[in-house]
């Protein structure tokens, strides 16, 4: 089967920096894909390489392939903002939109398509934050702010938003790394339902994370890839 995502000869630099040096990877469609190793080795910039996010930073220099479903994203012809559709993103520090209602939140990208009918920005919500399972938490109080949620509610609103936009791929920042451990946990247990619909690659320093929700692991040594494979045979010892 062709990969998702295929990742062909990627090199990333910042002036002098060579962040990402050489990369190839493919990531099979309704995978988890985890992206680990020390601070500093490139991980965060091999993410924002897979949505053009680098193009917000005029000091990057982004050479080589990103293929999603065969198409070259850095293809001249391609919009960005198309990419950034098909490829979410969750960020580390859970990011709902200050001043915006819970339900607000999670139209925000949605509403970027275009109008939206009242009924079907209704049913959006619902479904989306079904899926993080947040429903039940908040129905009756959809007008409120956000910020008055928890953290772990906060960032279950943030994945709730990336899957408004209706996207093929979710990349996820070190998710959970703000999070006491019980939220912790319903976002690893999330991550792998989500798996069953989406392509996920998630960067994380812990092992034990990688290990616990990935079907795939790439372990990233100063900007190398240095050793790719599924994650059920990098982590038994033989
Ligand atoms: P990790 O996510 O593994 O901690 P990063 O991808 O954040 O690593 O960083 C890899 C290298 O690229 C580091 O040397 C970092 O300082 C550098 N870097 C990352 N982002 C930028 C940027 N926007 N401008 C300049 N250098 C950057
Ligand atoms: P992370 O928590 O993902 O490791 P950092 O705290 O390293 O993030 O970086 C925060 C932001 O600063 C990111 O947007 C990253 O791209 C940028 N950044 C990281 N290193 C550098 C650098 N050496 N020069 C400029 N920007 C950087």
């Amino acid at each position: 089967m062709n990969p998702k995502v295929k990742i062909d000869k990627l090199n990333v630099h910042f002036g002098q920096t060579h962040a990402v040096k050489d990369v190839s990877i493919d990531v099979p469609e309704n995978t988890v894909t985890a992206i680990i190793g020390p601070s500093g080795c490139g991980k965060s910039t091999m993410l924002r390489s897979l949505n053009r996010m680098h193009d917000l930073f005029p000091s990057a220099r982004v050479t080589g392939k990103v293929l999603l479903d065969g198409g070259d994203i850095y293809d001249r012809k391609v919009d960005p903002v198309s990419i950034r559709r098909r490829v979410g993103m969750v960020f580390q520090k859970p990011n709902p939109f200050p001043a915006m209602s819970i339900y607000d939140n999670v139209v925000a990208g949605y509403k970027l398509n275009g109008r939206v009918k009242k009924s079907d920005a209704d049913e959006i919500v619902e479904t989306s934050l079904r899926r993080v399972a947040l429903w039940d938490e908040v129905k009756d109080r959809l007008k409120n702010n956000s910020m008055e949620l928890s953290g772990g509610q906060q960032q279950r609103l943030c994945i709730a938003r990336t899957i408004a936009v209706q996207p093929e791929v979710i990349l996820m920042d070190e998710p959970a790394s703000a999070l006491d451990p019980i939220s912790t946990l319903k976002i690893e247990e999330l991550i792998e339902e989500l798996a069953e619909k989406y392509t996920i690659i998630i960067v994380t320093h812990n092992m034990q994370q990688a290990a616990r929700v990935s079907d795939y692991t790439a372990f990233f040594y100063m900007g190398d890839l240095i050793e790719w494979g599924e994650t059920k045979k990098l982590f038994t010892t033989p």
